[in-house]
């Protein structure tokens, strides 16, 4: 069962004839106020702030955004959020160079693909990340000061410095883009850097056998998720992956 201080928070955004949903994730300290996981590709802000408003949550209550890669489906609304809520931001320092433009994005978008979509929106993916200075490093298998103490978990192979977040008590595992969901099945992360090190991460995913994951993209997994991924490590690489 997903424990009471986690709540996932999906935001659908239909670009043009695509429609979408990321499940971002809240996390709620009493002590330390709330904690955002992810914060949706650039243009996103409103969408996020009106599910906030949805929840009786004020900008001002967001305390801190962790960004688990410099991807723009998770890195894209974090400068205009930082502003709006005057959160802190935490990212590994890897994808903190991403984020910040120090380094070019590693995944740009095709025209091909960009052509498809309203001019206004294909033309604020063609930008980018809006670049966003990250004041806080994750470290891995550091707890955070905050967020309940969740635990940096390293799960490097979708993109370099991806992370994951685990609560161990809760046995719940907030995944980013570390495996990704169909309905109830885990799949292999698409769009990966390296596969191989992404397989070594499902590994490492399933030695900590969480019952309730969340993936960015598919959502709230609560049933035989240990299993899941034991299945997913087993499969290997897929051929397509
Ligand atoms: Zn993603």
């Amino acid at each position: 069962m997903l424990p009471d201080f986690i709540r996932p928070l999906p935001i659908h955004r239909q670009l043009g004839s695509f429609a979408r949903t990321d499940y971002l994730t809240l996390i709620q300290d009493e002590q330390h106020g709330i904690t955002l996981v992810d914060t949706g590709l650039p243009g996103s802000e409103q969408q996020i702030l009106d599910a906030l408003k949805d929840l009786n949550i004020r900008p001002k209550d967001i305390n801190n955004i962790v960004i688990t890669h410099g991807d723009m489906d998770h890195a894209g609304s974090a400068r205009v959020l930082q502003e709006k809520t005057g959160a802190q931001l935490w990212s590994s320092a890897v994808e903190a160079l991403y984020i910040s433009g120090e380094k070019a994005f590693y995944k740009p978008l095709t025209e091909d693909f960009l052509i498809q979509l309203p001019p206004d929106v294909a033309q604020q993916l063609r930008e980018g990340i809006p670049p966003v200075k990250i004041e806080n490093e994750l470290i891995a298998d550091a707890c955070l000061p905050f967020a309940r103490n969740a635990q940096v978990i390293a799960t490097p192979g979708h993109t370099p410095g991806h992370v994951s977040l685990f609560f161990p008590e809760a046995k719940t595992l907030i995944g980013g883009d570390a495996v990704m969901a169909d309905g109830e099945q885990l799949i292999f992360p698409r769009f990966s850097l390296d596969n191989r090190m992404a397989l070594e991460s499902i590994r490492h995913l399933a030695s900590l056998a969480p019952w309730v994951l969340i993936a960015q993209h598919g959502g709230v997994l609560t049933h035989d998720v240990p299993e899941k991924l034991q299945r997913l490590a087993a499969a290997g690489i897929p051929l397509s992956g």
